[in-house]
Order: structure tokens, then sequence, then C-alpha cells
């Protein structure tokens, strides 16, 4: 013991002093110990489907199931062709002919594929310009790989799209790349093509690289349209599309995205060298999920029957949208993609200073887990997100909490 108490603490890395994530951070951390006392809690909190009774398509289970005995060696450290295949034929048949077999890169989720993009690239202080709010993975391994991730504002009061003036205005001569997360989390936003055709001229005057995650791109509602960024960057910009089964299919937990690249790969090829060798370096993803591929891109494009009028999550959005809308002090954009709403909380009438100390209250009176808006980077305590998978009667059930808890609520 004595010894123990005079060796030096083993302390994390410096690299990780910037690196925040918070949606699986304290709170969570909290909520798993209520339920270890017993408690239920309602977790609005991750965009994770199965839990909430969206299973994977059949066809892709039986495929996955199939070809098992043949997926127990590594693949080819891009991924087998026939998955690469078929995400080439996917994006050509969204009109962009510029993606090879051997542009395509397949990862254990896009989460992987983020993080390498990003380490293959950028110097110590380089900078890109990230959404906030954003999806917390991509500030955190832009800090991660060592640059700074620059924050440009979505607005609001514009359907939640990218203020392309305040874009333009924090480009700098250290920026690399424009990260556009379309359909967005948290805000359930999505661009119209005269925006990312903006973005994508930034890009072009300013020799930016376009890192578009587009892993929501099959969850629209109403009447929204998905532009894939590679259909606007052609030849001259380079664009990194990042897209997978974990949302559209249901199988977040078998791990299972891609990363194409496409525009002017000969000027990248020394990044894409880069790319290649941390590829190689992690072996290869999941082969066993890199088998769902084909299968799913190649199949009956089953989430129509749960974003279609009268489908689950466009009910169940339809009505955290409505209730929320209806609590005094709480609005809302309504989302038209993606799996979560992203309201506000109107300081004037709840004057929070630290929005997670809020969500821990919130958890702590009436056991519904949410996650603060700060969690997505976005500058004010006065935002949360939740997720809108739980069926309807749990949506109910947790916007009620929600109202009653916020009728007394002295922050
Ligand atoms: N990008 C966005 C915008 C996400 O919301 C998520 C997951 O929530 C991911 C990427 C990571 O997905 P994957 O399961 O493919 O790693």
């Amino acid at each position: 013991l004595w010894h123990s108490l005079l060796m030096a603490e083993i302390k994390q890395s410096d690299k990780l002093h910037n690196v925040l994530y918070d949606i699986r951070g304290p709170l969570l951390e909290h909520a798993k110990r209520m339920e270890a006392e017993g408690h239920r809690i309602l977790k609005l909190n991750i965009g994770n489907p199965a839990p909430f009774g969206f299973e994977a398509p059949d066809a892709i289970l039986v495929d996955m199931i199939r070809h098992l005995p043949k997926a127990q060696g590594y693949s080819d450290s891009r991924g087998i062709f026939s998955a690469r295949t078929a995400v080439v034929q996917y994006y050509q048949s969204r009109g962009i002919q510029t993606i090879d077999v051997d542009d395509v890169y397949l990862g254990n989720g896009v989460s992987e594929l983020i993080t390498l993009s990003l380490q293959a690239l950028l110097n110590n202080g380089e900078e890109i310009l990230v959404p906030t709010p954003d999806y917390p993975l991509w500030t955190a391994s832009v800090s991660l790989a060592g640059g700074t991730a620059v924050h440009y504002l979505c607005d609001e009061s514009n359907s939640w799209w990218p203020d392309v003036e305040d874009l333009e205005s924090k480009i700098t001569p250290q920026t690399r790349g424009i990260v556009l997360i379309n359909p967005n989390n948290p805000t359930g936003a999505v661009y119209p093509r005269s925006v990312i055709q903006q973005i994508v001229d930034l890009a072009r005057r300013h020799d930016l690289i376009i890192f578009a995650d587009e892993i929501y791109e099959k969850i629209l509602y109403d009447d929204a349209v998905h532009v894939n960024a590679a259909s606007v960057t052609g030849d001259d910009v380079l664009c990194l599309t990042f897209s997978g089964l974990s949302k559209a299919y249901r199988i977040a937990g078998f791990r299972s995205g891609w990363m194409a690249i496409s525009g002017p790969k000969h000027r990248a090829a020394d990044y894409i060298e880069g790319i290649n060798l941390l590829a190689n370096m992690r072996l290869c993803a999941n082969v066993p999920a890199q088998h769902a591929i084909q299968t799913a891109l190649g199949g009956y494009q089953s989430i129509n029957d749960l974003i279609l009028p009268g489908g689950r999550l466009r009910e169940q959005r339809d009505k955290a949208y409505e209730l929320l809308n209806a609590i005094p002090g709480v609005s809302c954009e309504l989302a038209k993609g993606a799996l979560y709403l992203f309201p506000r909380l109107d300081p004037e009438v709840y004057p929070i200073k630290n929005d997670e100390q809020f969500a821990l209250d919130l958890l702590k009176q009436q056991k519904i887990l949410i996650s603060h808006g700060t969690a997505f980077n976005w500058v004010n305590p006065d935002h949360f997100r939740m997720v809108t998978l739980p069926n309807v009667k749990d949506i109910e059930d947790a916007i009620g909490r929600l109202a009653e808890f916020l009728s007394t609520y002295k922050p």
C-alpha cells in the first residue's frame, strides 16, 4: 500500500484534453446507477433503433447468417469487393459517376472512418469547419487528430440550415475542410441544393475538402429530398462521403459503414496514401457486417414503411413535435430527417446556466434521460436533444413528465 501511494498517478494522454463526447458521458453513468438501483429510466439519449423495437430487415439478417462461415478471415483492408461494388452502384444510381471500387472504404461504422480520415489529414493546429450544433464525434475527432474544430453556425430561425456567411467568415489560411451533416443530427434539418451549392463554391474557392456525413440520407419526412454533396462537388472539389447501415437499416450494433472519395483524387494522392496506411493498420472492418451492405443497398428499401405517413418514425416525430411545442417556453423546429428533435428552452422562462445540470435534475426527478445541447457544441445552455425512437405512448409519457418538471423548475 505504501508503495502504491508513493507512485505517481497514472494519467491520460494530453492528446485527450480537448476531446469531448458527452452523449455517453456522466449523465449516462448516472442513469445506469439509477437503473442498477431498480429505477426504470426512459432513455431518449442515443440514436440506436434496435432497443426501441426497430428490427433489421429479414433479408439482411438471413444474408449475414448465410455468409458467416465465409467471413472468418480478414478481408482486404478497404473491405470486400462485392460490398464496395454495391456502394459504387448505389452512388451511380444517385447520379455520382466518379466513385470507383478503390475509392470506397468499409469501416466499423462511420465512426471509425471519421477519425481515420481526419488523422490522415491534419497537422497540429490546422482547422476544420464543423457545424454548431454538431454530432460531437466530428469535433472530438478533429481535436484528437491535433486539429482545431472551428464551429460555423446553423440558424434555427432559418430551418437550422448553415449560415453560409458565418461559415465564410471563419475560413482562415489554416482551414482544410468543411463538415456537412445532412440530414442533420441533432437538428433534423435537410439542406436544399442551393445551400450545399454555396458551401461547395466556398470549398472550391478556398481549396477545402468537403466531409459529407450522410448517414441519415434515407430517413426523410414529408417533402424532404436529400441531395448528396458528392453530386454537387464535381471534379474539382475533393469530397469524402460517409454513410452506413446503423440507422436506415437498424443494425447499429453490427458496425457497418463506408466512406467514398470523389473529386480530384489525383491531387489528393498523398492524402489517400495516408488513408490507405491507416486503413491497413486497422487490418479491416468487421467482415460479417460487410456482407450486409450488398443486400441492404440492392434490396427493397423497407425504411419507407417507417417514414411515410402512418409509419412509426413519422408518427413519433409528429407526436413529439406537437407535444413539445405545447409546453410553455419550449419551441421546436420540425425535423425533416433523422431521428431527433432539438428543442429550445426560452431563456426568459428558463434561465438555465448549466444545461448538463438541467438534464441531471430532470433525470433524477422524472427518470427521463435526454442529452443537453452543449454536448453538441451548441453555444448556449438553452437546447436539448431527444430521440424520436420511442413509441407514441412512451413519447407522451416522457414529454408529459418533462412538462411537469418544467412547470416547477427553478434553475
Ligand atoms: N454520424 C452521425 C451524424 C451520427 O448521428 C452517427 C451516430 O449516431 C454516426 C455518424 C456514427 O454512426 P456509426 O454507427 O456508423 O458509427
